[in-house]
């Protein structure tokens, strides 16, 4: 699954960010359960008829399991059900009694079974679902909204609306029966058997899926959706979008049919199932989720069509993230919540190596740069291994699972090849195909596909925590000709960190030219000695940033000028900016990083350097920033230097030309990046300036949504009236998204804004949820308090929606100055620091009319 912000920004990887670290359980959520259970029987096959209530929100359900005994003397069966009223249960057609506790239903069966038995249970029931299946409807604030009710099984859930077996561990084919209103549409998982008339208005749809799946894979997806077919080897690729939005499905998903062709190809093992749909609907409560043959993705990535071409990689990265799961996750399932990053890993990684076949190598090149900083950055993960089974406080789907799980794969390409790691992976999906697999069956299976024994790598990277800090240095003997490399890896050891033996490339440039140098570190501290004709230019350890890892390299200003130009790879000019970005004041490293801005072949590395820029505050970058301006068309690089120049207060052409930008551009983003920077700058104007885009319009409302959002940086709060219009139910959700947590930032001694705020909390609408329970956060009025806890108890809480609450409610309770000692203090902090970082994240994703898991947004 994308969790929620993953982003365009590689909705990933936000959204993985987001899951990361601050998961904190609420009392009454559970966790997952870590470990696959032992299984008493085998269910096979369900055939699942559903039928529902709109005004009641209710679904009606008739199921019939089959199932075979698998463990001696078996005389019950249990079904995982919540909430659900069971009407009556059959075993074998004969009506039976049964039990049902808070979380099961308990069938008796004829007698002590024995393995093999089967057993037909037929199970009717009905219940109003608080999670798992969701009801949007029109109501009185959105009465035009396309009717749509749709189910999220991941990770937990489809018991909340089918009594079933739900634990990754079993796999079954499945018969979906939906009836609904004749003019719906319906989506399940597998082939369409047929439509018929049901009476009373009324359809019924079949789909039957024969290839066996997990039952958190089942999907039902029914209501008013516009439809793109098209096909790929004969085969039905569909797309849906809540009616009247279909015109921006081929915008946005065309590329679907060239992805199943490229991971067919490079996996060596065809796509598996009979369709490939991907449904779009509204208030998804995650990015994305893989439903086998029917992907469910949230309709913010129906991104306009005037401004998908304004996103380099456009919807590619959710796109390909759930379709890798078809084969990772749907057809080789994780046997338990523990390895979950062999799902999620592999999802990511297949993002990747689309990012890395559809565009200019560079992208990929910087985005793996940019990840591994951030993951980095994130202490939180660093301490925990891939493989963890202890995530009671905190989810399995953290940014381990998805970031560093996609970046392990990437090393071990690397490390083995391309040739043998696609033959390994051949061979894990190969010996796996339609079963559940722990981490040992992927370095097994590439063991044998390669003989190469992996079980080094996967102790280090996989089951043990962290990755090397590096600290370099080097010097050169003139007399000997020769250069010494010291190594440290400053890595604590602690926990499941050690220090890490890896392999990498050394590259020494003379003014003879450049030499590369295989070596292996493998302790705390080491020296490597290298011949060298003459005085090195430039000594890159790790060419080209393949391993995941920080490094500080000692080196002197004029290698760093040196690198920034000459280095040949993306990190390695990437590491370059960030040294000197340092030198805030120099003019060498200034004026280097202004050639950077102009020239550099890779956009983000000119990005970057922007970034670097605008942290300088030095007028001379200013001018550079401005400069560079005119020279850069591409959207996704010019909004970042717009928003560089948020950093120059009180700088008059800064300030005109941000105000020229922000009224006319040729780049939406870029224009919304100056309504942003408007408010960051204090310019004279900015109210005014922000007042009017608020009311004009623009694709998706996207200007006003960034004016809205400034108007919290702004402070001033005169704009309170025109925020508290534009948080108002019956605007555009994401419209409310930006207002309200501008809102929250102004007139904070106004309870009513606080009242107002908490109000939204009960909404049905999810993003308008995430953006109240972190704009209360941000207020900091303890008042809040009570209407975040009652939220926590109200039933129908997603699972990414109790950690963010129990992290805001934290961070009102947070005292200063609390007698909780240095380290508790010191984490605070960090919460403090991390949840700062979310709440970018979450504009980040209103911005892109998104919700959250995929590639980190623009750093700052
Ligand atoms: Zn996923």
């Amino acid at each position: 699954m994308l969790k929620f912000l993953k982003e365009k920004l590689g909705v990933r990887a936000v959204l993985a960010a987001l899951m990361a670290g601050l998961l904190v359980l609420a009392p009454r959520a559970k966790a997952d359960e870590p470990y696959a259970r032992s299984k008493d029987y085998d269910l096979q096959h369900s055939k699942i008829a559903l039928r529902f209530d709109l005004d009641e929100k209710k679904v009606m359900g008739d199921v019939t399991h089959t199932l075979t005994i698998l463990k001696d003397g078996t005389e019950k069966i249990w079904f995982d059900s919540v909430g659900l009223a069971i009407e009556s249960v059959t075993v074998n057609k004969s009506a039976t009694k049964f039990e049902t506790k808070e979380t099961k239903l308990i069938v008796p069966l004829p007698g002590a079974a024995r393995p093999g038995q089967k057993f037909d249970v037929e199970i009717k029931y009905a219940g109003k679902p608080t999670k798992g299946l969701y009801f949007i409807l029109p109501d009185k604030d959105y009465p035009d909204r396309p009717k749509q009710i749709w189910t999220q099984g991941e990770s937990e859930d489809t018991r909340y609306y089918l009594p079933t077996y739900d634990y990754p561990n079993d796999r079954l084919t499945t018969e979906t029966i939906l009836t609904v209103p004749a003019a719906w549409v319906t989506v399940a998982n597998g082939k369409l058997v047929g439509v018929v008339d049901a009476g009373s208005g009324n359809k019924t749809w079949t789909w039957r899926e024969s290839v066996p799946s997990s039952t958190y894979l089942i999907t039902v997806v029914a209501g008013e959706f516009d439809e793109v077919k098209e096909t790929w080897r004969g085969m039905p690729v569909t797309y849906y979008a809540p009616k009247g939005r279909g015109d921006r499905l081929k915008v946005n998903y065309a590329r679907t049919p060239q992805m199943l062709e490229f991971f067919s190809k490079r996996l060596g093992v065809d796509y598996p199932w009979e369709k490939y749909a991907q449904a779009m609907v509204d208030d998804f409560v995650a990015g994305g989720m893989e439903n086998s043959s029917a992907t469910t993705n949230t309709s913010t990535s129906l991104t306009h069509e005037k401004l998908a071409h304004e996103y380099r990689t456009g919807e590619d990265p959710l796109i390909a993230h759930e379709l890798g799961h078809q084969w990772f996750g749907d057809l080789v399932t994780t046997k338990d919540w523990g390895n979950i990053w062999l799902n999620e890993g592999f999802a990511t990684f297949m993002e990747r190596i689309w990012i890395e076949h559809n565009f200019p190598k560079d992208q990929i090149e910087y985005e793996l740069w940019n990840d591994a900083k951030d993951w980095m950055e994130n202490s939180g993960l660093y301490l925990k291994p891939m493989v963890r089974h202890d995530f009671d406080d905190s989810s399995e789907f953290d940014g381990n699972a998805y970031n560093k799980g996609g970046w392990v794969l990437m090393m071990l390409r690397h490390q083995l090849g391309e040739e043998a790691f696609y033959a390994g992976v051949k061979h894990y999906l190969e010996v796996n195909r339609g079963k559940n697999v722990v981490t040992a069956d992927l370095a097994r299976a590439i063991e044998e596909a390669t003989h190469v024994n992996v079980d080094e790598f996967f102790s280090q990277w996989v089951y043990g925590a962290g990755a090397p800090k590096f600290d370099l240095s080097y010097r050169y003997d003139d007399a000997k000709h020769q250069l010494t490399l010291n190594v440290k890896q400053t890595q604590k050891l602690e926990g499941r960190v050690g220090i890490f033996r890896i392999p990498t490339d050394v590259e020494i440039t003379t003014a003879s030219g450049a030499k590369t140098y295989p070596v292996t570190v493998s302790k705390a501290e080491e020296t490597f000695l290298f011949p060298a004709d003459t005085a090195p230019l430039m000594v890159l350890f790790d060419k080209g940033g393949h391993v995941l890892k920080s490094a500080e390299f000692h080196k002197d200003k004029k290698e760093w000028l040196y690198q920034v130009k000459n280095g040949t790879e993306t990190a390695d000019r990437g590491d370059a900016v960030d040294a000197l970005g340092k030198w805030k004041d120099d003019n060498d490293a200034v004026g280097a990083l202004g050639e950077v801005l102009k020239g550099d072949k890779a956009w983000g590395i000119r990005a970057t350097a922007a970034d670097a820029l605008g942290a300088t505050k030095n007028p001379g970058a200013a001018k550079l920033l401005l400069d560079a301006l005119d020279g850069a068309g591409e959207p996704w690089l010019r909004n970042r230097m717009v928003a560089a120049l948020g950093n120059f207060k009180d700088n008059s052409d800064v300030i005109k030309k941000v105000n020229a930008i922000a009224k006319e551009d040729k780049s939406f983003r870029a224009q919304a990046s100056a309504l942003q920077a408007l408010g960051k700058l204090k310019a004279p104007n900015a109210l005014e300036v922000l007042q009017g885009a608020v009311k004009e319009d623009s694709p998706d409302s996207f200007l006003r949504n960034a004016a809205l959002r400034s108007m919290g940086e702004l402070g001033d709060d005169k704009a309170v009236p025109i925020l508290r219009e534009w948080a108002a139910a019956g605007k555009r959700i994401d419209t409310r998204q930006a207002a309200i947590a501008s809102l929250a930032r102004l007139d904070k001694n106004n309870k009513e804004i606080t009242e107002q705020i908490a109000r939204y909390l009960m909404e049905p609408h999810f993003p308008v949820r995430i953006s109240s329970i972190f704009a209360l956060g941000t207020r900091g009025d303890a008042s809040a308090i009570p209407a975040l806890e009652a939220l926590l108890k109200s039933n129908d809480l997603s699972i990414e929606l109790v950690p963010m609450i129990k992290g805001q409610i934290a961070r009102l309770k947070k005292e200063p100055g609390g007698a909780q000692g240095e380290k508790a203090e010191g984490d605070s902090a960090a919460m403090a620091k991390r949840l700062d970082r979310l709440e970018q994240l979450i504009e980040a994703m209103s911005e892109r009319l998104k919700a959250i898991e995929e590639k980190l947004p623009p750093k700052k």
